[in-house]
């Protein structure tokens, strides 16, 4: 390891991987270095993720299945011109390191960011690696600091959590249960208990799928209601199946990672990336695809030597989260409503562009339209009132 880079990334994970990604791509490695510290030596596959596209990046060599239909209602629509990818984290972390393996620019370090501080022009960052018998502190200086990972939330700034629990699950042999042709996103017909609460199921064949239930609530579901939960749907559904994996995690619905600018100041070299710069969209949890985006735009900047840009989002869809978060929040049983009616009166893809963040003024006041008039205008009032 060196005592001085021209970049260093904290955290190898979706967002740390994409920007080195993309940093590799544009030649920004050709000439400078790169030093990568991960702090959990371990990492395989600690989750999947699922995006939808429809311009993607040319090689999805690390997505294992996509689907063009989903299930609304019990019938298949298609998402054009979406398609629906599903990936593994473990595969998504070997295409990055086999892109970026070709480099020789490239340090990777297994220890903790302990601090970093801009001093002038530069970063300092300390690092500690917890060697099995002793720990070892260092200090290393960088042009540019990405930090992702370690975002420090106290429980009482969340308003709400979206948690899952899944189990990737198979029929016994020959037992077709799933329709591998579409996915189900939100399934509403599942037990609610004054929350809001959903069924997703991607199937990857007959025998084959993942099965999860989400819930929106102020509290977290716990591992056991979420698992009696899935037995009870799949007795009620008659899916004789056994569980291979289980997923089971949580994260927070908020707006308080929100960027309020489009881009960093010019002598700004400590940059946020992931959930910490505001990648998840705090309705949905959706973030996979907007690192990608926002890897790829930093990189871009870097080689234009252009100010780097946040993950800045339009005002009007900030206000529309602000808005659903606060209907779930105070009404958590109003969700069901909510969703289904979205899901009754417009298209899956019209759902997916809006979600996307891509619908027009008027898309978006036939998509309100449609929904729980008096709910939405009493939250508004309250809104303005505080
Ligand atoms: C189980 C789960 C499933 C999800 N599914 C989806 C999905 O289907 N689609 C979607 O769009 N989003 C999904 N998300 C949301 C989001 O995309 C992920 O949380 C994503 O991994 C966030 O990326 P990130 O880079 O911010 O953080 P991470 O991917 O968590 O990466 C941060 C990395 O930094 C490391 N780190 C932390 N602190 C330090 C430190 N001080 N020093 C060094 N290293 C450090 C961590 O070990 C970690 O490897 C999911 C989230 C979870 C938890």
């Amino acid at each position: 390891m060196k005592k001085s880079y021209n970049y260093i990334i904290q955290g190898a994970g979706a967002s740390g991987l994409w920007l080195a990604y993309w940093m590799h791509k544009e030649g920004l490695l050709d000439d400078k270095t790169l030093l990568i510290v991960e702090c959990d030596k371990s990492k395989q596959n600690d989750r999947t993720w699922c995006f939808w596209g429809d311009q993607m990046i040319q090689d999805l060599s690390f997505v294992d299945f996509s689907w063009s239909q989903v299930q609304v209602f019990g019938e298949s629509q298609r998402i054009d011109p979406y398609t629906y990818y599903h990936c593994r984290s473990e595969a998504f972390y070997t295409f990055v390191k086999n892109a970026i393996g070709s480099s020789g620019q490239i340090d990777w370090c297994f220890g903790r960011v302990t601090s970093n501080s801009q001093i002038g022009g530069r970063v300092s960052v300390d690092i500690q690696i917890d060697n099995d018998a002793s720990v070892e502190s260092l200090n290393v200086v960088t042009d540019w600091f990405f930090g992702s990972g370690g975002a420090s939330v106290k429980s009482s700034e969340i308003g709400l959590w979206q948690s899952f629990v899944g189990w990737r699950v198979k029929s016994k042999p020959g037992v077709s249960l799933f329709n591998s042709d579409a996915c189900t996103l939100m399934d509403f017909g599942i037990e609610q208990t004054g929350k809001t609460r959903f069924l997703y199921v991607l199937p990857f064949s007959g025998e084959e799928a993942l099965i999860e239930v989400t819930q929106f609530d102020k509290e977290i579901l716990g591992l056991e209601e979420g698992q009696r939960l899935l037995q009870e749907i799949c007795d009620k559904r008659g899916w004789d199946i056994s569980v291979i994996e289980l997923e089971n995690n949580a994260i927070p619905m908020s707006s308080i990672f929100d960027a309020l600018e489009r881009f960093y100041a010019p002598d700004k070299r400590i940059v946020s990336l992931g959930v910490m710069a505001g990648a998840l969209k705090p309705t949905t949890g959706y973030g996979f695809l907007r690192m990608m985006q926002h890897g790829r735009s930093i990189a871009l900047a870097l080689k234009n030597n252009a100010l780097i840009p946040t993950l800045y989002r339009k005002k009007r869809f900030r206000f529309y989260d602000d808005l659903l978060l606060r209907i779930l929040q105070k009404h958590p049983n109003r969700g069901k409503q909510i969703f289904d009616q979205l899901f009754q009166h417009q298209s899956a893809s019209n759902v997916l562009r809006f979600l996307n963040e891509k619908t027009n003024l008027l898309q978006e006041i036939m998509i309100f339209s449609r929904l729980p008039k008096r709910l939405f205008l009493r939250t508004l009032f309250a809104k303005w009132m505080n």
